[in-house]
């Protein structure tokens, strides 16, 4: 078997990766779970939002023209015509001839009123309250509807929903979300040396760094990991979990044996029971990465090295997520900051640095890809694009933060 990668371009890479993303799927959830997932569907409001004209402060509801030149020294005397009660209307109460109306923060405007002065410029005496301050048109009110109409789109889908997105969904009366279904990730970790975390390891021996790891990021990025543990370089084992994997799992992610190599079996593997669609991207690290379908259903083969597994996942996994979530901008987050030194990198191969910030300023670091410590020392990856020979001291670089 040729140890020659044919290796296609980050770009291409992706294509291909969201080409085989199956459809996403859709299910309802309560309001109160909905924080973190994508919504399927647009979202429009049922009714305004505020449903009437209201107060947002404590004071006095008031016709402004009454209150035109009021001040400390010359208040305008008002007489008080009532008490608004939260969360009630009182059809009999309204602010007209030269009156004014107790109004709590949030009340509903009385008939007539259009300002609210607030409660510390206002003294009572009797029937009568002194107004120190001139309140002007539309002072400390909010208008009906001026949050949301009835009927606007509030979200369109797609959208990852924050706790405060739930908070409007609430208002908006969606109590049972729309989000798309969380894809069901597979997670297999590949190689005769390998133990778990809760093992010590003999000599030779690795711990599984990949499984918890991937399983963590795919959590939190919305989808449901199920971890199939570790697997021998033995072909009956290798074919048995990829199977079970297959049947049960929207997506399948093997890590280790990627590489062509005669003792790698992922790629033929994945060739005998399916197709393998790319066998090696123009990408460092992760140069062998193998994508390919079983069943339909997408299958990679993420490299071995933890880091270079990381990469991967972001670069060309997540894209293909994006497609099943139905989601239009991907959780990342990226800051601006100016490199601290060059960075050489080979032109024809995207190229990802992990680097340190601090005060915007990111340094890298030249971490060997089979290094663990450079993932939790760094604050995240810049993106050297393949046409590049490299980036320049002093530019101005995107980081893609953990
Ligand atoms: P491979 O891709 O199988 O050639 O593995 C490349 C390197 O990554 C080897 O040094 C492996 O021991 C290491 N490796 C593979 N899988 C894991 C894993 N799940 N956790 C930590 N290291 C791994
Ligand atoms: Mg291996």
């Amino acid at each position: 078997m040729s140890r020659f990668f044919s290796v296609i371009s980050v770009t291409d890479a992706v294509k291909v990766a969201e080409k085989i993303a199956p459809l996403p799927g859709k299910e309802t959830v309560p309001v109160e779970i909905s924080a973190g997932r994508v919504l399927a569907s647009d979202i429009s409001a049922d009714t305004d939002v505020p449903g009437f004209d209201r107060s947002v402060v404590d004071g006095y509801a008031v016709r402004s023209a009454d209150t035109a030149g009021a001040g400390n020294s010359a208040p305008a005397l008002i007489r008080c015509a009532g008490r608004v009660a939260m969360g009630k209307h009182d059809a009999t109460l309204a602010v007209g001839n030269a009156g004014c109306a107790y109004i709590p923060t949030g009340g509903i405007l009385p008939p007539g009123a259009d300002a609210a002065v607030m409660i510390e410029y206002t003294e009572v005496a009797g029937d009568t309250v002194l107004l120190k301050k001139a309140a002007s048109y539309g002072e400390n009110i909010i208008r009906k509807d001026e949050d949301f109409q009835a009927g606007e789109t509030v979200f369109l889908a797609g959208r990852r929903l924050s706790p405060q997105d739930t908070g409007v969904l609430a208002a908006c009366g969606c109590m049972d979300v729309p989000v798309a279904k969380k894809p069901v990730v597979a997670i297999i970790s590949t190689g005769n040396e390998l133990v778990p975390g809760g093992v010590v390891p003999g000599p030779g021996q690795v711990r599984d760094a990949n499984g918890p790891m991937l399983s963590s990021w795919l959590r939190e990025y919305g989808c449901e990991p199920r971890l199939y543990g570790i697997v021998k370089d033995e072909r009956e084992a290798f074919e048995a979990v990829i199977a079970r994997a297959v049947s049960e799992c929207d997506v399948v992610l093997l890590s280790g044996g990627s590489s062509k190599d005669d003792r790698d079996m992922t790629a033929r593997v994945i060739a005998d029971k399916g197709t393998v669609l790319v066998h090696g991207i123009a990408l460092a690290p992760g140069k062998p990465t193998i994508i390919g379908t079983i069943d339909s259903k997408p299958v990679f083969g993420l490299p071995g090295h933890p880091a270079s597994a990381f990469v991967v996942l972001i670069a060309i996994v997540r894209p293909l997520l994006d497609r099943m979530l139905g989601q239009t901008d991907p959780l990342i987050n990226t800051v601006q900051a100016t490199l601290s030194e060059n960075i050489p990198s080979q032109r024809g191969r995207e190229e990802y640095v992990r680097v340190k910030l601090r005060d915007g300023v990111a340094t890298p670091l030249f971490g060997k890809s089979g290094l663990l410590n450079t993932l939790v020392r760094s604050h995240g990856l810049i993106r050297i694009p393949a046409g590049f020979e490299g980036l320049e001291k002093g530019s101005t670089v995107d980081v893609i933060l953990w």
